[in-house]
């Protein structure tokens, strides 16, 4: 396939709006893939998407089609739709030259804007398609209105279909051929089309026994099995080094890999090259021949975690396994982040950053499914940050900035000249109806409102900017709950802003409960000192002797209770409470009540601990 009989694209949309379904009509009707008559989602590989229903990992797919009696060479990137999984979509588009947006019966969302803007910015043609139009409560003319509102479109574009019952697929692959422009254009204008190789390593993965294999999209030239390669990265990183390996496979994604022992410039494919290990294949890394060196592609924008948990496995003899196949999923996830971490009741374990929250599940469930580990996650902790002062004692010359993501990094006090807390403007999308109630939320969260506007007679498009932490952790399914589903959310940093932060310890009869502390802000405090005290009575068996319960800012006493001592005939009390959704945490409960901790006289089960971490 010659460079103008190739387009490269992405479906990118809202979660539920049918991108994988549509993905499945395109190979179908291409014949790529026989058909099926129940909805199969292929391209949703991982256990997890099929089971959520959600795309993690953008998967592409090469399809042939016949167009006006010319045969077409589409490379299909699916594309992730979920807040939280960005990174993955910028990732792809930059490897894609077009890209669709499918838009169900509900309207435009908050994802779907969001993705939108980011296609503008790489510059990317958009061909704008409304799906699920045979459902009974399809409203085509408001959403049409929506989509003039808010999005670049005229009606005249906007392609209906059904990716369920496959009515209209043939205009949408009329529109990736005639609309889309093909990848040689592009390369021309930037690229200069020289014959040399120029590859972009857009993704890469891990096997067994293949190795690494690399996604690449041919910028420029063509890459041949044998080729000798190297990379901009490899030659940086080794020097001027003989850093280079031999192509031992290449083929493209149909979606299972097809060896064709070449791809011309404007194909996506992979490569396999016994790279042994996944760090060589950086993403972003451009590709060349090894004895023809070319210009670095500008480099990708790193994913920033925003959200940190502390993840220990459930049994200490598993640490090195759980830290292998962290390593693993990491390939395959390049923007998790990883730190050793200890805890005095769990041993070692990790300090993980994560996307966001859907992200932190997915992944811990997939460590679960695809490694069979058994972790334990602490609730989820946001980047803050404290300018220190200089000090001459400490060696601090001069203002300083750290970053505080467990109660072990809080400064001492007397050294901070101000905490900052990170900031993000969230843009919310509902129906008229629930938009009293949302804004209400969002006061309650301590967001100020930015800008609010319609964007059709039924619905409001609500921005608000909110501190990261009123969002982590239930934020969403508040938004959720308050709007019977129909509100979509979505958010992007904004900075950092003053706040009280504090640390809040928590001590049994004087002493101090390390695993206990929680940073959070001096507004909240009050509040999660007396939550924890109250639960800490609950949780801890009776002792001989009566216990007191304190929850402290520094010298400062801001919640207490008393646990009365034991009556002979008590032997413990069982801690109620209902966590059956941490499941795995059960299978072990009967071994961890065994163990006790003591703190000074008192004895407690070690579960108490995990029970504390994820019941507040
Ligand atoms: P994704 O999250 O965007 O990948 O969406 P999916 O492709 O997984 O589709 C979400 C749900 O919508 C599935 O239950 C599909 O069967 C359904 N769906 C997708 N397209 C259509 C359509 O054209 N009509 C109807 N009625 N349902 C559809
Ligand atoms: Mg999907």
């Amino acid at each position: 396939f010659p460079p103008e009989k190739i387009r490269n694209f992405g479906i990118i949309a809202h979660v539920d709006h049918g991108k994988s379904t549509l993905a499945d009509r395109l190979l179908e009707f291409t014949g790529t893939i026989k058909e099926s008559l129940e909805n199969k989602q292929v391209l949703d590989k991982l256990q997890v998407e099929r089971e959520r229903g959600i795309t993690v990992k953008a998967q592409s797919a090469s399809i042939v089609y016949k167009c006006d009696g010319k045969e077409y060479l589409l490379n299909l990137i699916d594309t992730p739709g979920h807040v939280d999984f960005s990174y993955e979509v910028s990732r792809s588009l930059s490897a894609c030259q077009g890209v669709i947006l499918v838009d169900a019966t509900q309207g435009v969302q908050a994802q779907t804007l969001a993705n939108y803007l980011l296609s503008m910015e790489h510059g990317l043609p958009v061909i704008p398609v409304i799906n699920k139009i045979d459902m009974p409560r399809a409203n085509i003319a408001k959403v049409e209105k929506e989509m003039l509102n808010l999005l670049d479109v005229h009606t005249s574009e906007i392609i209906h279909i059904s990716a369920k019952l496959g009515q209209n697929i043939d205009q949408v692959l009329e529109a990736i051929v005639k609309q889309l422009p093909s990848p040689n254009l592009d390369c021309k204008s930037s690229y200069n089309s020289s014959s040399l190789l120029k590859a972009l390593l857009f993704d890469s993965t891990y096997e067994k026994f293949r190795g690494v294999i690399a996604n690449v999209a041919i910028l420029d030239g063509t890459m041949k099995k044998g080729d000798i390669i190297s990379s901009v990265y490899l030659q940086q990183k080794d020097g001027n080094s003989k850093s280079a390996y031999e192509v031992k496979e290449v083929g493209i994604l149909r979606p299972e890999h097809v060896s064709t022992d070449v791809l011309y410039a404007g194909q996506v494919g992979y490569i396999v090259c016994g790279m042994k290990t996944v760090a060589d294949a950086q993403i972003g890394d451009t590709l060349y021949h090894h004895k023809h060196p070319v210009q670095g592609l500008p480099k990708f924008k790193k994913a920033r975690p925003v959200v940190f948990g502390e993840m220990f496995p459930l049994d200490q003899s598993q640490f090195k396994n759980l830290d292998a196949a962290l390593n693993r999923l990491m390939l395959n996830d390049r923007s998790v982040t990883k730190l050793n971490s200890k805890s005095f009741l769990l041993g070692s374990g990790f300090r993980i950053g994560f996307l966001g929250l859907l992200h932190m599940d997915v992944f811990c469930q997939r460590l679960e499914q695809e490694f069979g580990t058994n972790v334990v996650m602490t609730s989820p902790t946001v980047p803050y940050k404290a300018i220190l002062n200089p000090n001459k004692r400490l060696q601090i010359k001069e203002e300083k900035e750290i970053t505080i993501t467990t109660p072990e990094d809080y400064p001492s006090q007397n050294l901070v000249k101000d905490f900052l807390q990170p900031m993000i403007i969230g843009t919310v999308i509902t129906p008229l109806q629930y938009s009293q109630d949302i804004m209400e939320l969002c006061t309650a969260k301590n967001g100020t409102a930015v800008g609010n506007s319609y964007i059709s007679e039924t619905s409001l498009m609500l921005q608000y900017r909110l501190p990261l932490d009123e969002i982590v952790v239930d934020f969403y399914d508040k938004l959720k709950s308050l709007s019977s589903g129909y509100a979509s959310f979505d958010y992007e940093d904004d900075g950092y802003e003053s706040v009280n932060l504090s640390k809040v310890d928590i001590l049994l009869n004087g002493e101090i409960v390390q695993e206990l502390s929680k940073i959070c802000t001096l507004e909240k405090s009050r509040k999660i000192g007396a939550k924890t005290c109250a639960k800490l009575k609950d949780l801890i068996p009776r002792q001989p002797f009566p216990v007191s319960i304190q929850a402290v800012i520094g010298k400062s006493v801001i919640a207490r209770q008393t646990l009365p001592a034991a009556k002979k005939d008590v032997l413990a009390k069982t801690g109620g409470g209902d966590y059956t959704r941490k499941l795995k945490l059960l299978r072990r409960e009967a071994d961890l009540q065994k163990h006790l901790r003591a703190i000074g006289k008192i004895k407690v089960p070690k579960n108490l601990f995990i029970k504390m971490i994820f019941k507040l």
